[in-house]
């Protein structure tokens, strides 16, 4: 029996493993792998545990004495829960997660040892920096990097390790990771934010970000993935026709989830909750084999270490059920793809949610002015956000159709629209004759308090307001929601900037303070129409139309790049401070590089494949055809065209397939081999994207082609209908 039917058996026959049932219920075992508040308070002194809330929720600079107190504290607990090691958890470029395991073991110089963890280890460590990518920051300065602790997010125990949350930055300063921007990003708005409440409230001393992400990924049987290198090796099929039935008839979407799927996910959420990552919502997606968990929504710095967390448990237990969890954003041709929604709101340290239409006229005003905002910070910097969630896999996903477009737009739904609207045929005079009250409540008085309408929900948008949110849907399934997050909050923060000052401005010059907010707020929503789009996003006039409307259209994922070093990405970044000029180019080389290496690697793989898998497995079925038609041949004596005219159309065919897989293999491995000569990043990953990626679906064309011919008990890999629908 060939691989592909063992691996398929094998499958087939799994059964769905017993799920170690939790003791009591998820409020009794939520958070106990987490050094959360309550344990502070049980393994701190008073004043130890006073000065790291100071430090938590005030920003105060960490004393050395809290600080060995803290890691004591943080230690005993850890050892009572079994832990021997400790590990520096952060996030580098990679989008992964970075750890170096120690142990507390010390020498005590007596010969013996000693379990040992002092502040010092605990507030900064030196990991060897060279294996991480930082896109040439490091080459004209020192090999160092330094991962320091960010006491914002709690340390928490995967297995025997205690995982520090931290940051990570070179020897001269600068980030190396998603954590130091994004932290800086949310403060910024933070401070913006703030300052533009205080037009409407002058108590709100500070401004949340809130994310809630939903996670979508593919579960694939573990012997079937084996069996598939370019999943294995690249997480996408490069190759696989499609399956006669996939996702046509929509049954998967919220239909029942199956038993071994159901014990993963059961199995999952166990070990979320347990590390305080507060998992809600589960059920199927739209693909067959397709699934999505999210979380409730959390400030976004504690919420994205959770999402990255949440990866990395995903694949340990999709193991422990004989799965494998693709969180690639295009596993499989033909089929949907996985996203990763960042739904994304700010609130107040009062409890107002900015993004909630309010019940008095004048929070209805304040909501209107962040909304506003927000539609001003994304017109801007659309191209900009577009690159924050650009890269090699997710391409695949935006732009196809059935993801958004690779065209960012925000949609407002019919009430928000008509609101808008409104306030901006309401002329100037008008508004001013009136009086801003009676202008504020001819416009905006009739929003309703709760948006939460999903009737008026549409799919197509990648930036859509859904009530009380936006939800960011082009992130990728597999990125680091970092990305995505540091771009939105320094572009808003940089806008309500910009707004303060033109509003100070009407101010000083004798307009109320509502009167000046209304009269700005008016201007912008005019000025930034060309983001707001209710239609189909998927649609080709959309694409015309947008190119007319000035918006990025870029689809080629260098060139897309470019706006992460362009000259108002460089100005917004630095006059919030969440990033300097030199931070940016080595972020955008890191992108380039990393979108180089990625369609390389497929490019062998596919080339490899081709040449080992499909051209033998051919050969021996063409090999077949031409034995059967030399013994007809030869028993009926030339009397026999007919016979095997089939056979020698089918033979002829095949050696067609195969000479243009071979022919196609060998120019993608000249292109690869000119490109690779090329010393630009940038100028490489264009020469990737425009000379090599291209033969990619040109050489899959011929094996899909292929597929259907050979004999299904001689085709090595297990085909899609397999993939998908075995479980
Ligand atoms: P959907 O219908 O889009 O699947 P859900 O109700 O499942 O929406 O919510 C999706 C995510 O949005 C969840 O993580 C939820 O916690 C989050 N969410 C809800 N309200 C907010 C908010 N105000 N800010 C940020 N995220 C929110
Ligand atoms: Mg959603």
């Amino acid at each position: 029996m060939s691989l592909r039917f063992k691996v398929i058996e094998n499958a087939i026959a799994r059964k769905a493993i017993p799920v170690e049932t939790p003791e009591g219920d998820p409020s009794e075992y939520f958070g106990i792998h987490v050094f959360n508040n309550e344990k502070m308070l049980k393994y701190l002194s008073k004043t130890c545990y006073d000065a790291l809330c100071g430090t938590i929720y005030n920003g105060t600079p960490l004393d050395r004495a809290t600080a060995d107190g803290v890691a004591d504290g943080m230690r005993r607990w850890a050892m009572e829960m079994g832990v021997t090691h400790y590990t520096h958890w952060f996030q580098p470029l990679t989008g992964g997660t970075a750890e170096k395991h120690d142990s507390f073991i010390e020498l005590d110089g007596k010969g013996g040892v000693i379990e040992e963890f002092s502040g010092k280890l605990l507030i900064q460590q030196e990991p060897d920096a060279s294996s991480f990518p930082n896109g040439g920051i490091r080459n004209t300065f020192e090999a160092r990097g330094y991962s320091a602790w960010d006491p914002t997010s709690p340390a928490f125990i995967v297995d025997d390790t205690l995982c520090i949350p931290t940051i990570f930055i070179s020897y001269t300063g600068e980030a190396l990771d998603y954590k130091v921007p994004l932290l800086k990003a949310v403060d910024a708005l933070d401070k913006a934010a703030t300052a533009v409440c205080r037009y409407f409230d002058s108590s709100v001393n500070k401004v949340y970000s809130y994310l809630g992400w939903e996670q979508e990924y593919f579960l694939v049987d573990d012997g079937l993935y084996a069996a598939r290198p370019d999943l294995v090796l690249t997480g996408r099929t490069l190759m696989g026709h499609e399956s006669a039935k996939n996702q046509q008839l929509e049954d998967h979407y919220f239909g029942s989830i199956p038993t071994r799927v159901a014990a993963f996910m059961r199995d999952l959420e166990f070990e979320c909750l347990k590390l305080g990552i507060p998992v809600k919502t589960r059920h199927n997606e739209v693909a067959p084999n397709q699934f999505e968990v999210a979380p409730v929504y959390e400030e976004i710095n504690l919420a994205n270490d959770h999402n990255v967390l949440l990866m990395t448990i995903m694949k340990k237990v999709a193991r422990r059920h004989s799965f494998r969890v693709l969180l690639h954003e295009k596993p499989f041709k033909g089929i949907n793809g996985s996203g990763k929604h960042n739904n994304w709101s700010m609130g107040t340290d009062t409890g107002v949610n900015l993004l909630s239409p309010g019940k008095t006229e004048m929070e209805k005003l304040q909501f209107v002015t962040f909304l506003v905002n927000v539609m001003m910070a994304v017109w801007k910097h659309n191209g900009l956000l577009k690159a924050s969630i650009m890269n090699a896999t997710n391409a695949h996903r935006l732009g196809a159709n059935e993801a958004p477009p690779a065209i960012i737009s925000i949609f407002l739904g019919s009430q928000i629209s008509k609101v808008l609207d409104d306030i901006e045929k309401l002329g100037a005079k008008d508004a001013l004759h009136m009086g801003p009250k009676q202008a504020i409540k001819l416009s905006v008085s009739h929003i309703p308090e709760l948006l939460m309408d999903n009737t008026d929900r549409n799919r197509t948008s990648p930036f859509a307001f859904t009530g009380n949110r936006f939800e960011f849907r082009a992130v990728g399934s597999s990125a680091n929601c970092a990305g995505a997050m540091i771009a939105l909050n320094a572009a808003v923060a940089e806008q309500l900037q910009l707004f303060k000052v033109e509003v100070d401005k009407k101010i000083a010059s004798g307009m109320t303070v509502e009167d000046a907010v209304f009269t700005i707020v008016r201007g912008y929503i005019g000025e930034c129409k060309a983001i707001h789009f209710d239609g189909n996003g998927y649609s080709d006039e959309w694409k015309v139309e947008a190119a007319a409307r000035g918006l990025d259209c870029e689809t080629s994922v260098p060139l897309v790049f470019d706006k992460l070093v362009a000259e108002d990405t460089i100005q917004m970044y630095a006059c919030t401070g969440v990033m300097n000029e030199k931070e940016l180019h080595a972020r955008a080389e890191v992108e380039l590089e990393t979108y180089t290496k990625k369609i390389q690697i497929e490019a062998r793989v596919l080339g490899d494949m081709a040449m080992n898998h499909i051209i033998p497995v051919a050969m021996r079925y063409q090999d077949m055809l031409l034995g059967r038609i030399e013994k007809v041949n030869r028993l009926f004596n030339g009397r026999s065209e007919s016979m095997v005219a089939y056979d020698v159309k089918l033979a002829e065919k095949m050696a067609e397939h195969m000479l243009q897989i071979d022919e196609l293999t060998e120019k993608m491995i000249d292109a690869r081999k000119v490109a690779n000569k090329i010393v630009s990043e940038r100028e490489k990953a264009i020469a990737y994207h425009d000379t090599v990626a291209i033969y990619l679906d040109k050489i899959r064309y011929h094996i899909d082609k292929l597929e259907l011919i050979v004999d299904n008990e001689l085709w090595p890999l297990p085909k899609y209908r397999e993939l998908v629908f075995t479980r």
